[in-house]
């Protein structure tokens, strides 16, 4: 076998009694989403799942990639086994990381020894092989307090291992732990980094949009599905759920005052994406909301919005400023999308001097011009729901 993955488990080590359950989950979300790249046998042991390719033919670049996408690995590592014995621990070296070693300014050798029945300990072990990395290339110095280069040797119960320094992994829980969520979904670049956000706590998600057509245009629909598959490549494959929104919309705008336009379609927003997220088995509503951001993200405003549902909403981004909400976006690749040029349904018929600080019974009274329990029925009526795949996902 050439090479095999050491993917390292994040904050599940620290779960008692829930631990198995998260593992379980874990390694079939990997089984599920290396699929596409070949045969591979899965197991988890010591707070690591190994991924071991079975055919020559599996796409180990591919796999690689799309382990960097999974919730609840902290880090990742691309080795070469080696049986537990020095003189094959260094040809392991030399063999697999040889080409890099030998370009570098300096390195040293760490290692991990699992094994306590091993008959070096792990400095023994990193001296030995340093010295014979020495003797092999002497144009590399070593350097074991800022060396440019790790050579890593792990001595685990079945094997030996060696690789370079470790990959960052994507962090979070293992999808599927934490329930399941609907996320509010417009074509912006907030709600994408606060669909991540949430998912990446081992939420599975839902999404909904809001389309309000002809006011806006087929494009701003697929730019929200766009950005749905992007999604799913982190958290795996969702329902998009599109509610057309026109009649909500022209009906608040020819029965309610302008000022009231905008916290009153957030209100019917909510109040339909309850109903949708319930159908869905989700548990909260997630949006981009950002303190401050806009008229209808103040506290005031947010407390009004909210009142309408019985169910939690969660704002991951509330308290982010928005230069750390695009690092997001641009690190998860959504930024290129949400800045295409297309409108969005909360630009339309905004109001000039929206309310900042709305009160729950000025906004009640104004709303009941709407027959709102017909108007959500309709909507759901009309709703269309789209599956999103990831790309490497069927
Ligand atoms: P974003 O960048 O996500 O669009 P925003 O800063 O533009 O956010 P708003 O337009 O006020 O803020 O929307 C606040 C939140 O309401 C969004 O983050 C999103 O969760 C939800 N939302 C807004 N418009 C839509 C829509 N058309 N469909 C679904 N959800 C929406
Ligand atoms: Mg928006």
């Amino acid at each position: 076998m050439k090479e095999i993955f050491l993917l390292k488990l994040g904050e599940i080590v620290l779960k008692g009694q829930n631990r198995r359950t998260f593992e379980n989950r874990l390694k079939s979300n990997v089984r599920r989403r290396l699929k596409p790249y070949g045969e591979f046998h899965i197991y988890l042991v010591q707070s690591t799942v190994y991924v071991e390719p079975e055919t020559d033919t599996c796409d180990l670049d591919g796999a690689w990639e799309a382990c960097g996408r999974i919730f609840g690995i902290a880090s990742r590592c691309r080795c070469r086994p080696a049986e537990k014995d020095m003189d094959a621990i260094f040809r392991a070296v030399q063999d697999y990381l040889g080409d890099e070693l030998a370009v570098q300014k300096s390195f040293k050798v760490e290692t991990k020894r699992s094994d306590k029945s091993f008959r070096m300990n792990s400095i023994e072990i990193s001296r030995e092989i340093g010295g014979r990395l020495a003797e092999a290339y002497p144009e590399v110095e070593v350097d074991v307090h800022n060396p440019a280069y790790v050579v890593n040797v792990e001595i685990r119960d079945f094997s030996a291992y060696v690789h370079g320094p470790a990959e960052p992994g994507a962090g979070g829980l293992p999808t599927g732990v934490g329930g399941r969520g609907a996320v509010l979904l417009s074509g912006g670049i907030d709600s994408p980094a606060a669909a991540y956000m949430i998912a990446k706590r081992g939420v599975e998600i839902e999404c909904i949009h809001f389309f309000s057509y002809p006011y806006t245009s087929e494009l701003a629909k697929e730019k929200v599905l766009t950005l749905a598959k992007i999604l799913a490549g982190f958290c795996g494959r969702m329902t998009v759920d599109i509610v057309g929104f026109t009649e909500i919309q022209e009906a608040i705008r020819d029965n309610c005052p302008e000022e009231y336009f905008t916290i009153i379609m957030r209100r019917m927003m909510m109040r339909i994406a309850e109903r949708i997220a319930r159908e869905h088995g989700c548990e909260c509503l997630v949006t981009g909301e950002n303190l401050g951001q806009v008229a209808s993200q103040t506290m005031q405003a947010m407390a009004v919005t909210g009142a309408v549902v019985d169910i939690p909403i969660f704002h991951p981004l509330i308290g982010m400023d928005k230069e750390e909400i695009v690092r997001i976006a641009r690190r998860i690749g959504t930024m290129e999308t949400s800045v295409l040029p297309y409108e969005d349904c909360c630009t339309v018929f905004t109001p000039k001097h929206p309310k900042t600080k709305p009160r729950l019974r000025d906004v009640e009274r104004v709303e009941s011009a709407l027959d709102v329990e017909a108007l959500i029925a309709r909507a759901i009526e009309h709703t269309e729901q789209i599956r999103v795949c990831g790309a490497d996902e069927t």
